[in-house]
């Protein structure tokens, strides 16, 4: 193919201009004014990633509450899995992390009166309006920093076992980029699974390019977070799991489930529906009970005062928590998507819901420093956030714990951006091979080539399938999770083979292979926590096994190109807060 090549040089690239990829460049700015900071994205600034999509909660610890947090997360959210240290660090710093937000464009609503995210625990909420990402380009650009739109990131460069820079495509035009960088800081998002329409930007290629270059993955077993669907408006119905009925008018209560075991609730549920949601509304299908309904008549979510200031779907929010462009979003998911899939099936209050899986699979390792384990590649936002291991085991961002998304985009970006200046300030060349640039680009550029294949919207579909399937995703056994990887080793063959039609169709064929190779992590993790901890939950193992499972499972790609699965003790004996019961594995001797 006859394809123009642009070649750019940069000191710090960021792929992905989401609100972690901005703060990270705001970040190695303030750290280094002199450094050339270029970020890439494939869709438009200020309108890429998530940020922008009426969310809006910000999660921060009050000063003097921090270790309360770091106490109540380790016993029961994190379950025991999470790191201690980072978890720690991350509560100490979500103040500052406010406070150096503002200064790159963020306007608080409510930072002075924000309120209780959680009954007893110091956690407090106040908000952004979903014009967030505009506000933060804007300061961006008066520093010097440089942005790239609609361009596809695909791959990494390595030399000599560092890397130093990656290679993608126009999406609009095709043109080869290459990007020559001294340190390279993923912002490119978690693995969402292409399920839920607000979530579908999520599809994990950054994870994919840092796993092809030999980056190690961990707790991708985790990605399994669930919402509620509506089927009517394809939306999350927000607070359903209150007002949910089977088939037979019984109350279906997220918080009584008959068959769950009880020591579920206690490390699924956290603040907000956890894990258990999707196992109860399941348990009760498997019983025949089904389907699940939820009755929009007495769910008054739309109507509630708090409900106007959380996501502002109808009416308006108090002047002091008001935000303009939230308002609008809200409002006009509300009037024509949500009333409109009502007005398809009038007659009755009770609209089926399922549970609809979010994923949040984010399993890009990285340390203290938000260092990955090859030198040179950093990252923050959700292509790390359980591969950081400060929140264990529920998926990061954390379940629905509203606001540690965003707190945990801005936080690691204001440690990935310095530990990449620093870094880079230690480079003074940039080498690239041209035989991986050519070889890379082969496989690039091969679905556009080919005829016969399958179809990227194939693949997509029965990667939905497979991770929407309950009993495959929420409710795991060795039995289903061996006939899910079945499945995932058919599509690993035919993602080889994929067609692509144009260029856009190109950056979905590469979002494919990332999408399958999330999903092999995710069920092989999957298999080897044979426990049941956090929202990991098995029907075969229904208990917590701390003695032999307080590790964490690793991932990396093989010499022979397979995956090579490993184990990491957590380091119980150096951590504060222990599971009842737990010995360190040499107390005998002792
Ligand atoms: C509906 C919804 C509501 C939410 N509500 C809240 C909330 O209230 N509070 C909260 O804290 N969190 C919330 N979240 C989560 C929060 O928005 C995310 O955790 C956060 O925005 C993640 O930021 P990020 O920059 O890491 O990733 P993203 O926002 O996913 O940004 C990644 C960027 O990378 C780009 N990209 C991806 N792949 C490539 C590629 N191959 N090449 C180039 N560019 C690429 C994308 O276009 C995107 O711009 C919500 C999320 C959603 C979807």
């Amino acid at each position: 193919m006859d394809i123009k090549t642009n070649t750019i040089e940069t000191d710090i690239l960021i792929v992905g201009h989401g609100i972690a990829g901005l703060a990270a460049a705001h970040a190695v700015k303030d750290e280094d004014p002199a450094l050339k900071v270029l970020a890439v994205d494939k869709a438009s600034l200020g309108y890429g990633g998530k940020a922008n999509k009426g969310g809006g909660h910000v999660a921060f610890i009050p000063e003097g509450g921090e270790e309360k947090y770091v106490e109540y997360h380790t016993r029961n959210l994190g379950d025991y899995l999470n790191d201690q240290d980072a978890l720690r660090n991350y509560a100490y710093s979500t103040i500052k992390v406010m406070d150096k937000w503002e200064k790159w464009g963020a306007k608080f609503i409510g930072r002075d009166i924000a309120f209780n995210a959680h009954p007893s625990i110091p956690w407090k909420v106040c908000l952004v309006d979903s014009t967030i990402l505009l506000d933060m380009a804007r300061e961006a650009k008066k520093k010097g920093i440089e942005f790239m739109d609609k361009i596809d990131v695909t791959d990494l460069l390595t030399y000599d076992g560092k890397v130093s820079g990656a290679i993608g495509f126009s999406v609009l035009t095709g043109e080869r980029y290459i990007f020559k960088a001294k340190a390279v800081i993923l912002a490119n998002g978690n693995q969402n699974w292409g399920i839920m329409k607000m979530w579908s930007s999520g599809r994990g290629e950054g994870i994919g390019a840092a796993y092809r270059a030999g980056a190690m993955m961990r707790n991708a077993e985790f990605g399994s977070f669930v919402n509620i669907v509506s089927l009517d408006h394809g939306h999350v119905s927000y607070e359903a799991e209150n007002y949910m009925y089977n088939k037979f008018g019984k109350k279906v209560d997220p918080n009584i489930p008959d068959l769950v075991d009880a020591a579920f609730r206690n490390v699924c549920g956290g603040v907000d529906i956890g894990g258990a949601i999707g196992l109860v509304m399941y348990s009760e299908v498997a019983a025949g009970n089904g389907p699940i309904y939820e009755n929009i008549a007495e769910n008054k979510f739309p109507d509630d005062p708090f409900g106007q200031i959380i996501f502002p779907m109808k009416g308006q929010a108090p002047k002091e928590w008001y935000r303009p462009g939230t308002h609008k979003f809200a409002h006009r998911l509300y009037e024509k998507a949500k009333l409109g899939g009502y007005a398809k099936n009038p007659g009755s209050d009770l609209r089926e819901i399922v549970p609809g899986v979010v994923g949040e699979c984010s399993p890009l390792y990285a340390d203290h420093n938000m260092a990955s384990n090859l030198p040179g590649l950093f990252s923050c936002g959700d292509i790390s956030a359980n591969g950081s291991s400060w929140s264990g085991a529920v998926p990061t961002p954390p379940g629905r714990n509203r606001g540690s998304g965003l707190m945990n985009a801005v936080y690691t970006a204001s440690v990935a951006g310095p530990s990449a200046a620093k870094y880079a300030s230690n480079i003074s060349k940039v080498n690239v091979s041209e035989e991986q640039i050519e070889e890379i680009t082969k496989q690039i550029y091969a679905p556009i080539d080919r005829y016969d294949g399958t179809t990227t919207s194939e693949i997509e579909w029965r990667i939905k399938s497979l991770l929407q399937y309950v009993p495959y995703s929420i409710y795991k056994s060795e039995a289903r999770l061996l006939e899910a990887l079945k499945e995932v080793e058919k599509l690993k063959k035919e993602v080889a083979q994929v067609v692509a039609r144009d260029w856009h169709d190109l950056a979905k064929a590469n979002a494919c292979k990332s999408m399958v190779l999330c999903a092999e992590m995710f069920f092989k993790g999957s298999l080897a926590r044979k426990e049941s901890r956090g929202w990991h939950i098995r029907e075969d193992y229904p208990n917590r096994d701390d003695k032999n499972m307080l590790k964490w499972i690793n991932f990396q790609k093989g010499e022979d190109g397979e995956m090579v699965m490993s184990f990491t003790d957590v380091p119980m004996e150096k951590y504060k807060y222990k599971p009842e019961g737990w010995e360190p594995k040499n107390s005998e001797s002792k």
